[in-house]
This record gives C-alpha cells, sequence and structure tokens, in this order.
C-alpha cells in the first residue's frame, strides 16, 4: 500500500531533526491525500527531504506520531520488533527480578508512543491512548502475549486523552481473563491492585525502587505517608521497621485497599493509623496540635500536567512542603515527591527550597529520586520525564 505524505510548512521540520516525535497541526502545510485516524503518513520538509513515518490522528493537536525515523515499512513486523526489544531491556534489571509485575511499555521512550502496558503477574494491562496504537491495536495484543508469555490483557482506554484524539472510552479483557482482583508480588509484600478502576493501570509502578529507599531509611521511625493510595510507602516503611505509620489519603476506597493490603500481609494494624482527609487540612491540623514526625512522605497526585499550570502547582508544592518540614524532628526526612511534567526537577527543587526558607529550616539533599528504570526516558522525548523526588535530612542542631 502506497502511504500518504504529509508535509511540513517551511522551517516546522526542526523538532522533528532532533527527533521529538510530535507533529502539531499547525506545523502542516499539506496532506497527499485523505487519510484514516491511525493510518501511516510520511513525513517530509517543505522541501522533500524524508523525515519520519508517523501515525496520522485527525482529531488531535498532535496530529502525527512518528513510529520510524527511517524508511522501513510500519507493519506487523515492526510492532513485533520493537515490543520485543522494550521487553527484553526490561531482563537486563536486576531491581526488577524481585517482583512479578513492571511497565514493560512506556509509549515515546519504547518507540510506541500511546501505548503503555503494565504486566502484573500473568495479566497485562494495556492503555491505548493513541489513534496510531488503536490502529495497530490487535497486531500489538498478539505480540505482547507472544513475548511476554502472559495469556490475558486488560484494556484501560478510559483516559481522558483519548477523547482529545477523538477516540472511543472503552475497558475491559480483550485476550482471556483472569480472576480479580490480582495480588502482585514486590519483593516480599504484596499488594491487591484493582486493574479495573484504579489509577494508572492499577499500581505506582513507576515508585517501586523509591519503596526500597524508604524501607530502608524507616528503622524506629514515626511516619506519615501522605497520598498514601494503596499502601506502598505505608507497608515499606513498617517492614523496614517504623515504629508508627500515619497513612493519609481523602479517599476512602484508597483507605480500604491499604486496610486489605496490610491483612494480606498480617502486617499489625496496631502500627498504623489510617486517616481519610485533605492533606493540605490535615497538615495544619498535625501543625496546630504540635504533632512531629521522623519521616513524613508527601507522593501528591499530579497538579501540573502541563507547563501551563506550573504557577499553581508551584504554590501547592510550596504549601505541602513548607508545612511538612515544620512537623520533622530535628534530623527527621523528608521524602518528596511532584509527578507534575509541568514541574521539571529544577523547579521542584526550587520549590523545596523555597519550602524550607519559608519554614524556617535547614535542610540537605541527600538524594534525587526518579521513576524506576521500567519508565524509560528517551533523549529525543523529554516528556518522558515526570517523575521527581528528593530525599532531604533536616538539621539537627
Ligand atoms: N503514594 C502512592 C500514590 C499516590 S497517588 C503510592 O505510592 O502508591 C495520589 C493519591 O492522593 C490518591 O490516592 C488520591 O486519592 C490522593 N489524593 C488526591 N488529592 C488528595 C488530597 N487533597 N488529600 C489527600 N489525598 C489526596
Amino acid at each position: 500500500m502506497t502511504e500518504l505524505t504529509l508535509t511540513l510548512k517551511t522551517g516546522r521540520e526542526k523538532s522533528l531533526m532532533r527527533r521529538h516525535p510530535w507533529v502539531f497541526s499547525g506545523a502542516i502545510q499539506s496532506l497527499g491525500g485523505e487519510l484514516q485516524s491511525g493510518e501511516t503518513v510520511r513525513i517530509i520538509s517543505s522541501t522533500g527531504e524524508f523525515l519520519g513515518k508517523a501515525a496520522f490522528s485527525p482529531n488531535s493537536q498532535i496530529r502525527a506520531r512518528v513510529w520510524t525515523w527511517q524508511e522501513e515499512t510500519v507493519d506487523e513486523a515492526f510492532f513485533r520488533r520493537r515490543i520485543e526489544t522494550a521487553l527484553d531491556t526490561r531482563k537486563e534489571h536486576p531491581g526488577l527480578i524481585n517482583t512479578n509485575a513492571m511497565r514493560l511499555i512506556h509509549a515515546e521512550s519504547d518507540g510506541l508512543p500511546g501505548l503503555v502496558v503494565d504486566q502484573y503477574g500473568d495479566v497485562l494491562v494495556m492503555q491505548t491512548l493513541s489513534a496510531g496504537i488503536e490502529h495497530w491495536r490487535e497486531v500489538i495484543a498478539d505480540a505482547l502475549l507472544e513475548f511476554s508469555g502472559t495469556k490475558a490483557i486488560y484494556e484501560r482506554a478510559d483516559a481522558d486523552v483519548r477523547e482529545l484524539e477523538g477516540l472511543p472510552i472503552r475497558k475491559g479483557w480483550i485476550r482471556d481473563q483472569a480472576d480479580l482482583p490480582l495480588t502482585i508480588l514486590e519483593n516480599d509484600l504484596q499488594f491487591y491492585v484493582d486493574i479495573e478502576a484504579g489509577h494508572k493501570t492499577g499500581f505506582y509502578l513507576d515508585q517501586q525502587a523509591n519503596r526500597a529507599v524508604v524501607r530502608s531509611l524507616a528503622a524506629g521511625k514515626e511516619v506519615l505517608d501522605c497520598f498514601a493510595f494503596s499502601g506502598g510507602f505505608t507497608l515499606n516503611a513498617l517492614k523496614g521497621g517504623a515504629s508508627h505509620v500515619t497513612a493519609v489519603d481523602s479517599s476512602a476506597s484508597a483507605l480500604d485497599l491499604i486496610q486489605r493490603n496490610l491483612e494480606l500481609n498480617t502486617l499489625p494494624d496496631d502500627k498504623v493509623e489510617l486517616v481519610q482527609a485533605d492533606v493540605f487540612n490535615y497538615l495544619r491540623t498535625l501543625r496546630d496540635s504540635r504533632r512531629q514526625f521522623d519521616m513524613i512522605i508527601l507522593d501528591p497526585p499530579k497538579f501540573a500536567p502541563t507547563r501551563a499550570h506550573a504557577d499553581k502547582a508551584s504554590r501547592g508544592y510550596k504549601d505541602i512542603n513548607l508545612l511538612a518540614l515544620k512537623l520533622l524532628r530535628p534530623g527527621g526526612l523528608l521524602v518528596t515527591f511532584s509527578c507534575s511534567g509541568g514541574v521539571d526537577a529544577d523547579l521542584f527543587q526550587k520549590i523545596v527550597a523555597g519550602a524550607a526558607l519559608d519554614a524556617g529550616v535547614n535542610a540537605t539533599i541527600e538524594r534525587h529520586l526518579s521513576q524506576d528504570v521500567d519508565h524509560p526516558i528517551a533523549l529525543n522525548f523529554p516528556e518522558g520525564s515526570y517523575l521527581k523526588g528528593l530525599v532531604c535530612r533536616v538539621a539537627s542542631g
């Protein structure tokens, strides 16, 4: 089948020449014919130079997403190669050996824009987020099963971004099925994963290495886990020997999940207090009642999806970090994260520094944290980097 051509406006080829895979609608000069959603199109510069092959998305501002920078055929064999490569890289990471859950495909960073695939034991959860992935969905599903050796795939095609792509919202099993709820094993801890309705695909896989960091630092400490969701940090702090953990989340179902995860691991619940509250308010309540902690974890939801939200998000981050720093005993640890794409690591560090200044505490950064290795960041796609964290120690004198 001959592919149609998409010609860019003069001077608009720069980002593609740097191999950034998105073509915005405003950069397009002309289309060589009528293209269906998800169809492959050849992209050329205004002077006719070949730039890449991409999936066309007629409804999105991101009108095309590049599959390849080479003159190669985008067909079933192409997707099989990409998937096999992505899965092979996961096998090289020792940190991922002690778990049966990991991200297998991290979208653009694995050369598959709009595809996220997470493995939970024998089940894959596939997020199909772009027109191109929708187009190749069946081929991709078959290749995923073949190379991962799993049997069942649950599709979460219910993210808001699908609406921007003009794609229908749906979810459900697309290959075989498994009994729910699923449980996964990460090191020696089991967790329930709600693949049907949980955040993301059901679990925060990106925090795996950071959970181990918290565990390694928790011995004997009184811990406050804010935005606790299913208790990843709470359970690891307990396993690491924390004397007590207060876990806070605004969602009743999240707290219920933590309770069930504690039971699943036969962890004593007399060392845990589960609090349903808004973290912004609750931190103030703790401050007013002069409570103190040895370690505070702040892992809020995305405050700034894009740079346009950065100002408002910065105020939110500063608020919670300032309050948390005030609640720490001398020598205490703040483990603080941002998963906002619109707030980069530099800005985040500045916000935390500003919070410390206003809180009147001296603190040092002991570690910079990031998303785990199964969430790689293509150098040509900095947007793939979204999670950053700091471990800060409040001065003891
Ligand atoms: N730390 C978790 C992931 C956090 S996700 C882990 O490692 O698994 C963010 C969580 O924040 C969600 O569970 C959500 O219910 C909760 N949340 C969002 N806004 C909140 C608020 N203002 N106060 C308390 N919890 C909030």
